[in-house]
């Protein structure tokens, strides 16, 4: 008798896993395989440190939905039409470090991937600024708040753990690829604004002199230089 129970429990088992393998025997299982996914779906939940569900990784991405639509504050604050986003920043730094020549000590895999993570924690806290009043400190204690929550969505596991790393790597200025990225977000920001300047006749000289001597390799510097050196022609 166990065994023939044995054996209609394997059978069960085939339909639900497989529920749709059969035409007829798809439509009675149904419920079966559904109250299999559920606990699937259950399971998942009981160990949030080491996966992240369909759910929370579809939340995590709708939090980056911020980055297309937050406008870089700094534009804002001096009246530029159409400000570019966080996400618009992210990127063309992030086609920087792609295009980059090749370093010594430098991994520049890391580097388009810092690019792309540097600012993700402006989804949650915005484009924070000099001009909010708001203390560094305290600056930094939101983003890592807002890093650990969207971290958390994905599950605390290996990719939310590499996203940890680069942005803590790139805040703290810990490595020959942060000192990249981080002369890359100068950059950006320069040749964003001598675009504003000649598309939309301003005057954006703070953010030359904001960096002025601040890169922090010579590709960087040498990137700049250029930049400035158009600008004077201009
Ligand atoms: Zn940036």
């Amino acid at each position: 008798m166990g065994g023939g129970r044995g054996a209609i429990v394997a059978l069960l088992s085939i339909s639900v896993v497989h529920p749709a393998a059969d035409p007829i025997r798809s439509l009675l299982p149904l419920r079966r395989f559904r109250t299999a996914t559920a606990s699937v779906r259950m399971a998942s939940h009981a160990a949030p440190c080491s996966s992240s569900t369909a759910s929370s990784v579809i939340d995590f991405l709708t939090l980056c939905t911020r980055l297309k639509t937050t406008k870089r504050a700094g534009w804002v604050i001096r009246g530029v039409h159409d400000a570019e986003s966080v996400a618009d920043h992210m990127y063309r730094m992030s086609v920087m470090a792609l295009i980059s020549a090749d370093l010594p000590g430098v991994d520049r895999d890391r580097c388009i991937k810092m690019a792309v993570v540097h600012d993700i924690a402006e989804a949650i806290v915005g484009d924070i600024t000099p001009s909010d009043g708001v203390p560094k400190s305290e600056k930094s204690r939101r983003e890592r708040e807002a890093l650990d929550h969207m971290c958390s969505l994905l599950g605390d596991g290996a990719r939310a753990k590499e996203i940890h790393e680069l942005w803590m790597e790139y805040e703290e200025n810990t490595s020959l690829e942060a000192k990249l990225v981080k002369d890359f977000d100068k950059i950006e920001m320069i040749l964003q604004a001598l675009e504003y300047e000649t598309d939309q006749g301003k005057d954006l000289e703070e953010f030359f002199q904001s960096t002025s001597g601040k890169f922090q390799t010579d590709l960087g510097k040498s990137w700049a230089s250029e930049i400035v050196s158009r600008r004077r022609k201009k």
